[in-house]
């Protein structure tokens, strides 16, 4: 961070402030302190009788891996909207939210992503914007060596542990890179 955002100065520091334990950046001219916390990844496992649907993606990071739909949140928008919304954006499908599935951070970059269950109302595989490809993929058929984030890694792999256990449970994992 080079100028305050608040005043426009150059004087910013790097510095635990009065009464805080870590270093945020602060302006000394105006003294505003700028808080910077992890940003929230929203996506889901869409289903579509009994079949995944991943997106091969057109854009970086991990350009033409496959990948959960999953995206940055928004301000004003609830977890499941956001995931709604990046489904949409990335797969073109209309989806109905059904439960919370995994939580997984990535400390190291900031990051908590939040994966959902869903089911796909209605299927058309045709390419986005976003994505050079989508298809629906049999549990056997995931591309496992191509999946482009540790976070659809997890989901997946503990989509099919609740599956062979017969359980719904909401699984949290952890990325330290
Ligand atoms: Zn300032």
């Amino acid at each position: 961070m080079k100028f305050c955002s608040n005043c426009g100065s150059d004087q910013i520091v790097f510095i635990i402030p009065e009464g805080d334990n870590n270093r945020r950046f602060v302006c000394n001219n105006c003294d505003t302190i700028f808080y910077q916390n992890p940003k929230i990844v929203v996506g889901c496992i869409p289903l579509y009788q009994d079949k995944i649907l991943l997106c091969r993606r057109s854009i970086e990071p991990r350009f033409g891996f496959w990948n959960l739909p999953g995206g940055y949140m928004e301000n004003g928008e609830t977890v499941e909207e956001g995931a709604k919304r990046e489904t949409q954006e990335e797969a073109n499908v209309d989806i109905t939210i059904r439960h919370l599935h995994s939580v997984f951070n990535l400390p190291t970059v900031n990051q908590v992503f939040l994966h959902f269950i869903a089911t796909i109302n209605k299927i058309d595989l045709s390419p986005t914007s976003e994505s050079s490809e989508l298809r629906l993929f049999n549990y056997d058929e995931i591309p496992w060596e191509e999946l482009a984030f540790h976070s659809n890694k997890f989901a997946l792999e503990t989509f099919f542990l609740n599956k062979e256990r017969n359980e719904s449970k909401v699984h949290i994992g952890s990325f330290w890179k």
